[in-house]
């Protein structure tokens, strides 16, 4: 996936941080390694997590509600929230972490074996950041619709256009990540405000079921501007497009901060839902 050659040895092309990989190194990931000149995904397979969800929790809103998803996660991810809330996964490598091998048939199967018992509509890729090993979704996400499911992506949406390009045939519903109004607030979470931006819009135009979450931050991004340029770009893309508005606690590198008040929530949600047709708040 735009792969080429580097100084050191191979450049990833799978997300903006482009990262230049001396052979047998690992990517700021954590999930991709140089191996034979080529980046590959050294968490392909490798399951960290693995449990049947309300498809509420994702969260969506407007997708089958009321049922289930197989959520499936690995380990790895390309962004460094200090406020995460999976980092003993999403920050961690092979090393780590436990993880159970998989291939996409077995997942698959396995989905189709809960769909019968428990009821289940198919596989979600969520709790590390999926598109770091987005080969394994690819391949995960044509078995299960061999089978007659559905996939459902979570993600920051932090990609290069060329593999979210190739996977959005594949996904029919996702939640992305909004994390702030600005290429500011991306720096402080390190990344690619307009990659994730195009990441929306890209999926919503392949008619994939998009619903967007921003997670409120006291002191980063809870003002009514930012929260209302936020709005504004969605709205752009559909004003149909679901916002969750949802309220930080403290986690990782953030333990010590303080809750964001709920009422700055239904503010903020307020400011929102003017703009647009769906506005959810979350954790209160
Ligand atoms: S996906 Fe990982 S290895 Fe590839 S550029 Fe991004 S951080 Fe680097």
């Amino acid at each position: 996936m735009n792969e080429g050659n580097g100084e050191l040895g191979a450049v990833c092309g799978v997300c903006p941080r482009h990262c230049n990989l001396a052979e047998g190194s690992i990517g700021f990931c954590r999930a991709r390694k140089a191996e034979g000149g080529r980046v590959v995904a050294a968490n392909y397979g490798r399951i960290t997590s693995l449990a049947l969800d309300p498809i509420e929790k994702k969260p969506l809103a407007f997708f089958h509600p009321g049922e289930n998803v197989l959520s499936v996660g690995s380990f790895g991810c390309n962004l460094r929230c200090p406020f995460c809330q999976n980092d003993s996964i999403s920050q961690h490598g092979e090393d780590g972490v436990a993880c159970q091998v998989a291939t996409p048939g077995e997942l698959a199967d396995l989905a189709l074996r809960v769909r019968r018992e428990r009821g289940n509509l198919g596989l979600a890729y969520t709790y590390n950041e999926p598109l770091v090993g987005w080969e394994f979704v690819r391949d995960c996400a044509r078995e299960v619709r061999s089978r007659g499911m559905l996939n459902v992506l979570v993600s920051n949406g932090c990609a290069e256009a060329a593999v979210v390009e190739e996977l959005a045939p594949l996904v029919d519903a996702a939640n992305i990540d909004l994390k702030g109004p600005s290429q500011e607030y991306y720096d402080w979470v390190g990344g690619d405000f307009a990659a994730v931006c195009r990441t929306i819009t890209t999926l919503h135009a392949a008619g994939c079921h998009v619903e967007v979450t921003t997670l409120v931050v006291p002191g980063r991004n809870d003002k009514e501007e930012d929260i209302g340029e936020i709005a504004d770009f969605v709205a752009s893309v559909s004003p149909e497009i679901p916002l969750h508005v949802t309220r930080f606690f403290p986690r990782f590198r953030m333990s010590d901060a303080q809750p964001t008040p709920p009422a700055t929530v239904r503010r903020l949600a307020e400011i929102a839902g003017r703009r647009l047709k769906r506005v959810l708040v979350g954790n209160l």
